[in-house]
């Protein structure tokens, strides 16, 4: 089992799993923004194509789970106190893994390691939750996780062995 579900079992209300949702999310949709804002930057359509692509999708999550919250009051957790072992959410991307010379294999690749953390952390707190509300609606996050893992494996499936060169018209350091 990943590190990510070693707090899982902690979530057993459906605050806790909503307010968890919600950082995720929302680190994800920016995360997301950000690397296909820099990959606009270096003229790197594809890759960049992939990543927004996400972030509309963590959107969509995102609007639905501001909704899903408004009805409850959500505890209040300093960024420590979160049940992931790691320092970000799981579905955030480590931004210094990601670089202007990335294909779009490298892209995808890197989305679906942060996608199946999202799906595990989701699909272990339906499994170890006693509380039947809170294992139904992880159930349902974990299967929007699992969309976009499907999607990105269809991805991967189109790729070629390596498109970087295929995606790169302009040497970065070209001076013209
Ligand atoms: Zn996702």
């Amino acid at each position: 089992m990943s590190n990510e579900l070693q707090g899982a079992d902690a979530i057993n209300t459906l605050p806790e799993l909503l307010a968890h949702a919600l950082a995720m999310e929302t680190e994800a949709t920016e995360r997301y923004g950000e690397l296909a804002d820099q990959m606009e930057t270096h003229r790197k359509a594809k890759v960049a194509a992939i990543f927004r692509r996400l972030e509309k999708e963590e959107q969509a999550h995102l609007v639905e789970l501001t909704h899903m919250c408004s009805k409850y009051e959500l505890p209040h957790y300093a960024p420590w106190d979160y049940k992931w072992n790691t320092g970000e959410s799981p579905e955030a991307i480590d931004i210094g893994k990601v670089s202007y010379r990335m294909s779009v294999r490298g892209a995808v690749e890197l989305a679906l390691v942060h996608e199946r953390r999202a799906c595990d952390f989701y699909a272990g707190i339906a499994q170890r939750a006693t509380d039947d509300e809170v294992r139904i609606l992880a159930s349902q996050f974990a299967a929007e996780e699992r969309e976009h893992i499907g999607w990105l494996e269809s991805c991967l499936a189109d790729c070629g062995p390596d498109d970087a060169a295929i995606d790169d018209p302009d040497p970065p350091l070209s001076q013209e």
